[in-house]
C-alpha cells in the first residue's frame, strides 16, 4: 500500500473580541473655543492619528522582538467601520474573519485633542499587548476616527491585527477542474519564516544513509515548479525533531502517522480562523522506508508530503488524464499539472513592485531601484539597463542575492543626463520591468 495520509493539527490563535466595553474619556471642562471650522461635523478619518496608532503598534512590536506589522487593506476598512460605529455611539463592528480586534473612543476639547487620542491609543496598544506582539499576527488594520461635536472632538479609534489575504475562500476545498485539493489556505505569505525562504530541516533521529539526498532532491524538484511562489530550501540537519522556533519546518524519519502503515505524514500546525501554514512536521515511517528504500518512489513521498506543507490536500481524481502526486495513495512519483496548479494557488508569489529614479551627484545620477515583494519569493536579483545611442537597450550593473521582500533601496550602478533607463527585478517566481525614467 502507498498510503500517505494527512493531518492537520490547529492552533487556536488569541483573541481579543471587542475587548470589552471601550474605554471613555469625557471632557468635564466647558469649551473655550467653538469646535474648529476644518472639523468636520460627520465622522472623518484622522490620519495623522491613525499614523500614529500604526506607530504605536509597531514600538510594541519592536520592544518585544516582532517585526512592524503589514498593512492590510480590508482590515484598515473595518477598522474605520469600528472607529466610525464608536464615534457615533453605534454598535460596533468586529472582523468577519474573527481577527482580534480592540477599539476605544472619547471626547475632548478641541485643544486637547491629540493629547487624548495619544493617551487612549497608548492605553489601547496597552491593552491588546498580547495580541499585538504575537509573532504569528503579521498584518493590521488601524483607525482614528473624528466628529466635531458640541464642546469638543468626539474621537474612535481601533486596531485589528491578523494575518493576510488568504489564497482561497474556505479551509479544504477542491478545484476539480484545475487538478488539486486545499486542506489548509497555504503557507502564510508574511511570516519572516516564509515569505523570504522556507527553510527545510532534516532531523538527525533516526536518519538513514541515503535520508539526506532523498529529501534534498525532493525539496529543490519541488522547489523547481515553474510560478511556484514559496521559495524552499534544504537547511541542513538539526537534532530536533519536531518544529521549534528555529526549525519551523522539519522532516524525521521515525512513528508515529496516525495511520500506522502510512508510508509519511505531515502534520502541519496552521493560525488563526484562516489556517495559514506557519510551520510543519513531515514523518516519514522508518520502518516503511527500510523495508522498501526505493528512491523515486521515497523521493516522490517525500514532495507529496512536502506539498501538503505548502497548502495542498489530496486530490484522488485523475487530472488531464493522469493521477497526480497528491493522490492519497499510489500516485505518481513527479509532479503533475494539477500538483503545479495547486502550489501556484496556494503559495503564491507575491506582487513585486519596482520602481527606478536617479539620483544627481557628481556629474552622474546613482540609479537607485526601490523594490518590494508583498508575499512569498522574496527578491532574488535585479539589473538597471539604459538605451545606448542606437536604442538597444545595455545592461548598467547587476545584483543578486536573498533579500527578503520589505521595501528597500539599492544602487545599481549610474548613468548620465539624457539617458532613458529602467530596471528589471526578480523574485523567486515572478520578474517586473519599471517605467522607464529619462534622466534630467
Ligand atoms: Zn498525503
Amino acid at each position: 500500500m502507498h498510503l500517505r495520509p494527512y493531518v492537520a493539527a490547529l492552533l487556536a490563535c488569541v483573541t481579543v473580541g471587542g475587548a470589552g466595553s471601550p474605554a471613555t474619556t469625557t471632557a468635564a471642562a466647558a469649551s473655550l473655543t467653538p469646535a474648529a471650522a476644518t472639523l468636520s461635523t460627520t465622522p472623518s478619518t484622522d490620519t495623522a492619528g491613525t499614523g500614529r496608532l500604526l506607530a504605536a503598534a509597531n514600538a510594541a512590536r519592536r520592544a518585544a522582538g516582532v517585526e512592524s506589522l503589514f498593512g492590510r487593506a480590508s482590515y484598515n476598512a473595518t477598522a474605520v467601520a469600528m472607529a466610525t460605529a464608536v464615534v457615533e455611539a453605534r454598535t460596533v463592528p468586529t472582523p468577519t474573519d474573527g481577527a482580534p480586534s480592540v477599539y476605544a473612543g472619547g471626547t475632548a476639547p478641541e485643544a486637547e485633542y491629540d493629547a487624548a487620542v495619544d493617551a487612549a491609543v497608548a492605553n489601547l496598544v496597552s491593552t491588546a499587548h498580547a495580541v499585538t506582539t504575537y509573532a504569528l499576527h503579521t498584518d493590521a488594520g488601524v483607525a482614528v476616527v473624528r466628529e466635531a461635536v458640541a464642546g469638543g472632538v468626539r474621537y474612535g479609534i481601533a486596531l485589528v491585527v491578523g494575518w493576510p489575504p488568504p489564497p482561497v475562500a474556505t479551509d479544504t476545498g477542491c478545484a476539480t477542474t484545475r487538478g488539486y485539493c486545499w486542506s489548509t489556505r497555504g503557507l502564510n505569505p508574511h511570516l519572516p519564516w516564509t515569505r523570504n525562504q522556507v527553510k527545510w530541516y532534516l532531523s538527525t533521529a533516526g536518519l538513514p544513509t541515503a535520508g539526506e539526498s532523498l529529501v534534498k532532491t525532493a525539496i529543490a524538484t519541488l522547489n523547481k515548479v515553474n510560478g511556484f511562489g514559496a521559495d524552499l530550501v534544504y537547511a541542513g540537519k538539526a537534532t530536533t525533531t519536531t518544529p521549534d522556533a528555529a526549525h519551523r519546518f522539519v522532516v524525521v524519519w521515525g512513528s508515529g502517522c496516525p495511520t500506522a502503515d502510512a508510508l509519511a505524514c505531515t502534520i502541519d500546525s496552521t493560525q488563526g480562523s484562516d489556517h495559514f501554514v506557519y510551520q510543519a512536521r513531515t514523518i516519514v515511517t522508518a520502518s516503511r522506508y527500510a523495508a522498501n528504500p526505493g528512491t523515486t518512489w521515497w523521493v516522490g513521498t517525500l514532495m507529496h508530503e512536502i506539498a501538503h506543507a505548502s497548502g495542498l490536500g489530496h486530490f484522488n481524481g485523475t487530472y488531464g488524464g493522469t493521477y497526480q502526486l497528491m493522490r492519497w495513495a499510489d500516485g505518481p512519483n513527479a509532479v503533475q499539472h494539477g500538483d503545479a496548479n495547486g502550489l501556484r494557488r496556494l503559495a503564491a508569489s507575491g506582487i513585486v513592485t519596482a520602481s527606478l529614479r536617479a539620483v544627481r551627484g557628481g556629474g552622474t545620477h546613482a540609479l537607485v531601484v526601490r523594490a518590494s515583494n508583498s508575499g512569498l519569493g522574496g527578491l532574488r536579483a535585479m539589473h538597471t539597463e539604459c538605451r545606448d545611442a542606437s536604442g538597444t537597450w545595455r545592461i548598467v550593473a547587476r545584483l543578486a542575492g536573498t533579500w527578503d521582500g520589505r521595501t528597500a533601496d539599492r544602487t545599481l550602478g549610474s548613468a548620465t543626463s539624457g539617458q532613458t533607463c529602467r530596471a528589471v527585478v526578480r523574485s523567486k517566481a515572478r520578474t517586473v520591468t519599471t517605467a522607464a525614467v529619462t534622466l534630467a
